[in-house]
Order: C-alpha cells, then structure tokens, then sequence
C-alpha cells in the first residue's frame, strides 16, 4: 500500500522511526509526506533523505496561511528537485468565511496550481468545506494532474471529477464517516487512492492516527464493494505509484 497523503514533520510524530517501523511491518511501500508551511522544508528534507525510497514530498500551502511572504516562500520551496508534487493546496471555506479573506484564498490557490502546472508535477488539494467550488477553479485553470484529498463535497461531484481524470484518496476516518462510504460507494476504485492524514483522521476518534492505519481504509474499500482487499490494494498502489511517479 502507498499512503498518498501524510503529515510526518507534524510535532506529533517524535517517534518517528517507530512509527515508519509499524508502517513498513504494515505492508506500507511508500508514504508522501505533505508539507503546508514551507518553513518545515528542511525538516521534511531530512525526513526523506533519512528514509530515501520510503518517504516522498509534496509542498504546499496551508490555505490558512494568507500571507503574501508564505505563498513567495511557497513558490521558493516548490522548486526543490526533490519533490513529487504540489500539496496539499485549495480552499478552506470552514476556518476562512468572511468575502475578503476568501477571495485572496482563491487568489493563492490559483497561484499554487499555475505554480504545478508550470513544473508538470501533480496537485494534492485541500477542499475543506469547499469541494465544488475548489473543483471549479481546479477545471478553469486546467489542472489535469488531481487528487482531492479526504473530499469532503458531494459524491455526485466527485463522480464528475472522476470522468475528468481526478483522484480521490480515502482516508481511515471512512470506517466512521457516512459521507466517506457514500464517496467510496459511487467512485470507481481506478479513480482512488488511501491515505491516512496522519496524525489526524484516525480510524479511532481522538487517537493520533498513523500510515500503519492504512489497512483500515483499504479492508472497508473492500466491504464496500465487496471486493477482495487484495484487488483494492493493488489498483490503489497502481494508482499512487503511477500519481506521483514512484517506482516500487
Ligand atoms: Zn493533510
């Protein structure tokens, strides 16, 4: 299995190297890392060199973020050779509700794409409380290379996204989230991927959550479609490998 999207410079992981231990006994092949302030570039850098083959970046930029220097350093770090995508970015309309602040989110989120679309690598997106609307400038601006990441929009969107070419990546939060299964349920599983969001969207309400999860995402797949596990986890690697260009 490859996690698609994880936060391992979060504060929370000071036990790294345990964690990436249970994430390897776990049957994990590879874990992208995403970055959203770039001033945790160089921890991330030593992250993958330390665990090179393993661990895999995305830069990107906290929606939250508003600043005119974070999406200057944002531009800065995304231009390291060493990542594999750009991520995560999009639109946070339940932290950011008032007209101007949203406006000048869009404003950077069209940045960060113009910003992928230019060095050819895939866009990892934040859509939180925003599917459709993130999904529109996504479309005018052209991006083609697309994982929405734990979508939180309608299915029936998602669906659309989809038959565009986009991926949708299922976090372990699925076991409890209603809206998840329904998102599992109408998307064909070549258009998914899992990823766990690590340290958040645990499978347990409240406990920090960990790529060796992962499983728990890939067994309800299953049940949900009532396909072996198996199958779910070899076309969601498939799909992650060929995403973000990682050879297994
Ligand atoms: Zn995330």
């Amino acid at each position: 299995m490859i996690d698609a999207h994880a936060h391992l410079t979060d504060p929370a992981f000071c036990d790294l190297p345990a964690v990436i231990d249970r994430a390897k006994s776990a049957g994990i092949l590879a874990v992208v890392t995403s970055i959203t302030d770039p001033a945790d570039l160089p921890k991330a850098k030593e992250i993958i060199a330390q665990y090179s083959g393993f661990v895999y970046l995305t830069v990107g930029l906290d929606p939250k973020l508003l600043s005119e220097e974070k999406l200057s350093a944002f531009k800065a770090a995304s231009s390291t050779a060493l990542i594999v995508g750009i991520g995560e970015v999009g639109l946070d309309h339940f932290y950011v509700r008032e007209a101007p602040f949203m406006e000048t989110q869009e404003r950077h989120f069209r940045e960060c794409i113009r910003t992928a679309i230019s060095l050819a690598k895939p866009l990892v997106i934040h859509s939180r409380s925003a599917g459709k609307k993130a999904l529109e400038v996504l479309y005018s601006e052209g991006a083609e290379r697309v994982l929405m990441h734990a979508f939180d929009g309608k299915a029936g969107d998602a669906l659309a996204a989809a038959k565009k070419g986009y991926f949708f990546s299922i976090p372990a939060s699925v076991v409890h989230s209603m809206q998840k299964q329904k998102l599992v349920r109408l998307l064909p599983l070549e258009s998914i991927m899992l990823e766990t969001d690590s340290p958040v969207l645990s499978p347990v309400r409240g406990e920090r959550n960990e790529p060796a999860n992962l499983i728990h995402s890939a067994r309800k797949i299953a049940e949900i479609k009532r396909i072996p596990v198996e199958r779910v986890i070899d076309v969601t690697t498939s799909n992650a490998a060929a995403f973000f260009g990682i050879i297994l």
